[in-house]
């Protein structure tokens, strides 16, 4: 399949050299490899540059409020099952705003994708801090540098239950094609952060390019959850890949046994305590 089939023609209008261009053709060439019709695609996009996807992604789109990318692609994967959900959402729009949502979208682990476009700093708003702007940063909302701690998302996503947790580089575009289509292949929460540097208000392309690794070249194995806790832990060099990778029962599972319970409970209250128990 021609990755031209999920091109919606619309020129995009992020600054020219933006991290945004390798996540957009990246998920296009993913789609086309994995031949994946475009109607069963559901793309949610949050407030941000990345938002923006919606529009250049020819697909099923809804670019939702700020924040709320995961309540909403959560809606639409459990009313039809059959779309593959991919929520696209900031770094400021995920863990700021957005972050009551996401470590129980990844314990649930509902059949969703989310992909964060993580370029450590608020540029639809012209460069305020976020929570994953280093110490030191000096950005407009932080003139002397900023003093918090920035926040982990693999870390997070680690202690939250999920099940697929990898982070990828907006420079190395094949590399994050292929993450790209391993979550999509995997039955349940995938979630992706996405090193995507803003050249405009904080241009990481230059210390990235010097410090990122691939796990594959390793030998890491993606079941190791205390060896993924400790890569995500690494601050010098910056491992990119799938940190941790395991199967477990989905949310939609459990809801569709919960909304049919199979004959014997029928004649019985429903008992969903019951019936999720079989899911354990
Ligand atoms: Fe990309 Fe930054 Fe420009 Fe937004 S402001 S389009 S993130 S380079």
């Amino acid at each position: 399949m021609d990755p031209s089939i999920f091109d919606t023609g619309k020129r995009p209008v992020w600054c020219p050299g933006c991290g945004n261009y390798s996540i957009l053709l990246a998920l296009r060439k993913a789609l086309a490899e994995l031949e994946i019709n475009p109607e069963r695609v559901m793309i949610v996009t949050g407030i941000g540059c990345h938002g923006r996807m919606s529009e250049y992604m020819k697909t099923n789109t809804f670019h939702t409020i700020h924040g709320r990318v995961l309540p909403l692609a959560t809606g639409i994967k459990l009313a039809n099952p059959d779309l593959l959900v991919i929520g696209h959402s900031g770094d400021g729009d995920a863990y700021a705003i957005g972050m009551g949502h996401f470590p129980h979208a990844a314990r649930r682990n509902i059949d969703i994708k989310l992909i964060v476009h993580d370029n450590m700093i608020f540029g639809l708003t012209t460069g305020q801090v976020t929570p994953t702007t280093p110490i030191g940063v000096k950005t407009r909302s932080t003139p002397f540098g900023n003093f918090e701690q920035p926040l982990n998302p693999i870390l997070l996503a680690l202690a939250s239950g999920a099940t697929f947790v990898a982070r990828g580089f907006s420079g190395e575009v094949e590399h994050l094609k292929e993450l790209f289509k391993k979550a999509i292949k995997h039955r349940g929460f995938a979630f992706i952060d996405v090193l995507q540097p803003c050249v405009t208000f904080y241009n990481t392309y230059t210390i990235l390019r010097q410090r990122v690794y691939k796990l594959e070249d390793t030998g890491h194995d993606p079941t190791d959850f205390e060896r993924a806790v400790k890569l995500a832990s690494e601050t010098e060099r910056i491992p990119i890949g799938i940190f941790y990778r395991i199967n477990r029962p989905i949310l939609e599972d459990a809801f569709l046994h919960a909304m049919n319970p199979p004959p014997a409970l029928r004649q019985k209250p429903a008992d969903i305590r019951k019936i999720l128990e079989r899911f354990r």
